[in-house]
């Protein structure tokens, strides 16, 4: 945080004379606009609101305006106050002005998001808020670490309540612009009725700390503004233009913020479209655009219909899906492109076949034997709806050596929750490493400072041992004591008992292989524990998985996800050495090469981006649509994940590639999925039904999409090919014989494809072929066979 260009901004910010000499003139920017567009830009004062579809123009609208308020005089560059969503969206927008004025758009410190500006105005005025101008601003552990200390002193059990719903409850109330003195009587009952009083106790204690929080940064200057007139007068002077970007997706403090800067001159352009509102669960309020009339009386609206940046089947997709949305103004769009590609839809038998096929799609665009022509990587997205579906796609590109980059966030194995539990792995597979026990010892929180870490390493030192020795010999001395000792004990005996997991019960060696030297090899069975159940013991019984489990940030089923996906991946290594090994190999592979790259990122981080071809794998229900949010708040919820359908279609300009797979992994199981309901809501004159390369000669499908019947391609797959072929029962003639046999055989046998199973005499296995009442099984140690189903468990109702 502390990278913000904090230099007085209202000082010597102004164009040259020079500079004002060489802009371009004006007509060249105003004639690449339609006269809807040229309307928002040219008129000048007063509120307006540009309320329409995806891929219209309006941020070139509203790019082109910062140029011409510059180009014309009107403002000089720091009395333009711009707000954009993301840091990438508000560089983006800088680059553009600067295009269209023909020279870099200079001193425009007012152009950036609202965290960002805030900062900066909050440093001028941090004593109206009882901070001094060098407050910190605190992360998110630091934040906990706070609320848990007062959570403490307030004698609340935090296993029942704990913290972490705190902090998120808090960070509502300040989406809500909403200081502990206005948080309504309708929420006094929060965390246990205390909700309201430790908020206040928190404030007080950030003021204590000179600090403050992410939610503090509008929160503070709202109230600024509220109380201190004097200073709101000098910025509604000051910032004599405002103009924001995304608008549907403010939130209320964001919201009232605007609402008392533009109060005086109301010079305000605000632009957006309400069927893109997406951050509804981290407090947007979609209303916040559809009063903009109410709020500035005599706005002018501006409406565009014409899209310019995507061929008629991929608008006519977009405009289908979203059209099942009941709460929405209803726009239409149209475009003069010329017809292009349908949008194309294709199943694949796993995530792993999808990321495999995506790759192959790739380099043949790449190559221009696929789509309209060669494209460049640059040119290319996958848009994934969360963000543990970037593994398969990372590991198959890292594999073939496709250049990618993740935006908007760490890439899979970068991000922390992933290095955390790779780091327990790693000190599972092997206890001398120290830098994952570095890593992980006060993670999750032992109580383990720096004082007792000291103490820990300087054991180690003196006996010449690794950490967790060292850790080990502390405990047993005390060198460490209360909590944290215990603590300590926990975890060392805790990676001593997973390491004896990784190997099964010592073979006692017979006399003809003792050694010469008298030292017998040590060796062991096969382990009990399979490495997936192994690496879910770990997370569980160090308390990592509770961890975030009890974490209510809106990161934190995000980060589930991510270790499930994690765990789902072991099933593709023999053990977790072989599993670390891969990692660093991958990982190792990649270098920077600089050139071009497919970007990969969610939905989410693609607001407002374009490319002209975008993938958007994993339409399954309970994927995409998000389970989670639908079941946390309903249609409300449905409706959003279908604004984020439409996001993601409008992104592509040519090519759009929508596709899903009929199982995914979880927890190292297979689970049936099915085809998302936005595929059903794709019209079909648009849609081109995909069948793998390779089978059928290739080429095109005659399935009609209707009612689901698109799950029925999944069949052509390579995967399900595979599957049949191993189980050599459906026969390839058939190959459109459809899941449904499955189901029934299913029904009788009560397993499922891919299942772990546990049979008395053969061990564990997966399930591979289902006939009738018999299941053939892929045995861990005893090969294939088929057995009576009564015979096997699922692998959960084994008793350990
Ligand atoms: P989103 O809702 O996705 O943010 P948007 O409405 O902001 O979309 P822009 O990104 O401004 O749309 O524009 C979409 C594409 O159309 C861009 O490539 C832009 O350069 C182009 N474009 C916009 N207006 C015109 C125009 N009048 N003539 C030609 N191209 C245009
Ligand atoms: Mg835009």
């Amino acid at each position: 945080m502390s990278s913000f260009d904090e230099n007085d901004a209202f000082e010597g910010a102004s164009l040259s004379a020079r500079a004002m000499a060489a802009l371009r003139p004006e007509a060249d920017y105003l004639n690449e606009l339609n006269p809807a567009q040229r309307e928002a830009v040219e008129l000048l004062d007063g509120p307006i609101l540009m309320l329409a579809g995806a891929g219209t123009g309006k941020t070139k609208a509203l790019t082109t305006r910062i140029a011409h308020l510059l180009n014309t005089g009107r403002a000089r560059p720091n009395e333009i106050l711009a707000v954009t969503f993301t840091n990438k969206a508000a560089r983006e927008m800088k680059e553009r002005v600067g295009r269209l004025l023909g020279q870099p758009a200079e001193g425009m410190p007012w152009l950036g998001t609202f965290h960002s500006i805030c900062v900066k105005l909050l440093r001028r005025h941090a004593e109206l808020a009882g901070l001094k101008s060098n407050f910190t601003i605190l992360d998110t552990d630091d934040q906990l670490r706070l609320l848990k200390q007062l959570v403490q002193a307030a004698n609340i059990d935090d296993k029942r309540w704990p913290a972490r719903m705190l902090a998120g409850i808090i960070d509502d109330w300040k989406n809500r612009a909403l200081t502990p003195d206005k948080v309504p009587t309708a929420d006094a009952g929060a965390y246990n009725n205390k909700g309201v009083e430790l908020y206040a106790q928190y404030q007080t204690r950030l003021r204590e700390l000179n600090a403050v929080d992410f939610g503090d940064l509008l929160l503070h200057m709202v109230t600024i503004f509220q109380t201190h007139p004097d200073v709101l007068e000098q910025y509604q002077r000051w910032f004599r233009y405002i103009l924001v970007d995304e608008y549907q997706d403010t939130n209320i403090a964001q919201y009232l913020w605007l609402r008392l800067l533009a109060g005086g001159h109301k010079n305000i352009c605000c632009v957006g479209d309400d069927d893109q509102s997406i951050y509804g669960w981290r407090g947007a309020e979609v209303g916040n655009i559809l009063r903009f009339e109410k709020d500035f009386p005599g706005a002018h609206v501006v409406r565009l219909e014409q899209n310019y940046r995507s061929t008629p089947h991929i608008l006519a997709a977009a405009s289908n899906v979203i059209r099942g949305n009941e709460s929405r103004l209803g726009k239409e769009l149209w475009t003069d492109k010329p017809g292009g590609e349908k949008v194309r839809l294709i199943g694949h038998w796993d995530g792993e076949e999808e990321a495999r096929w995506i790759g192959e799609e790739i380099d043949a665009m790449q190559g221009g034997t696929r789509g309209v022509r060669p494209m460049n990587l640059d040119e290319i997205a996958i848009l994934v709806r969360a963000s543990h579906q970037m593994r398969a796609f990372e590991d198959r590109f890292l594999t073939i050596g496709l250049p990618y980059k993740v935006i908007g966030g760490p890439r899979f194995y970068e991000r922390m929750e992933i290095r955390d539990a790779m780091a327990y792995f790693r000190l599972v597979v092997s206890p001398e490493d120290d830098l994952a026990f570095e890593r992980i010892v006060n993670t999750p929180k032992r109580g383990l400072g720096d004082k007792a870490q000291q103490t820990i390493q300087r054991t180690a030192r003196e006996h010449g041992v690794s950490l967790v020795q060292g850790a080990r010999i502390a405990v047993e001395q005390g060198l460490i004591k209360g909590k944290g000792g215990a603590a300590l004990r926990e975890l060392v005996e805790g990676l001593a008992r997973w390491n004896a997991m990784t190997r099964g019960p010592r073979i006692e060696i017979e006399d003809d292989a003792v050694i010469d030297d008298g030292s017998a090899p040590v060796r062991y069975g096969p382990p009990e524990v399979s490495h997936i159940e192994l690496a879910q013991i770990v997370l569980d019984e160090s308390g990592y998985t509770a961890h975030w489990q009890n974490d209510k940030t809106p990161e934190a089923p995000g980060r589930l996800e991510n270790l499930k996906e994690l765990v789902n991946q072991l099933d593709n290594f023999e053990n977790l050495q072989g599993f670390l090994e891969h990692v660093s190999l991958v990982m190792d592979n990649e270098q920077d090469s600089g050139g071009p790259k497919v970007s990969i990122m969610t939905l989410h981080a693609a607001k407002g981006l374009e490319f002209p071809a975008v993938f958007l794998p994993g339409w399954e229900d309970g994927l995409f649509p998000s389970q989670r949010s639908m079941d946390e708040t309903g249609l409300k919820g449905l409706e959003e994940e279908r604004r984020l359908a439409y996001v993601g279609i409008t992104r592509a300009e040519e090519v759009c590639t929508i596709s899903f797979a009929a199982n995914r992994r979880v927890f190292g199981q297979w689970q049936n999925a099915m085809p998302s309901r936005f595929i059903d809501e794709l019209p079909e004159d648009h849609v081109e039904v995909l069948t793998p390369p390779g089978l059928y000669g290739g080429g095109q499908m005659s399935a009609g999409i209707e009612t689901r019947a698109a799950q029925a391609n999944v069949y052509n797959s390579p995967g399900w090919k595979r599957m049949q072929a191993r189980q050599g029962q459906y026969g390839m003639s058939q190959p459109r014989e459809s899941r449904n046999t499955v189901i029934d055989a299913t029904a009788l046998a009560s397993f499922t494809l891919g299942e772990r199973v546990f049979h008395q005499k053969f061990g564990y296995g997966g399930v591979v072929g289902i006939e009738g009442d018999k299941v053939e099984v892929e045995f861990d140690k005893a090969g294939t066979k088929k057995v009576v189903a009564q015979y096997l468990s699922a692998k959960d109702d084994v008793p350990f």
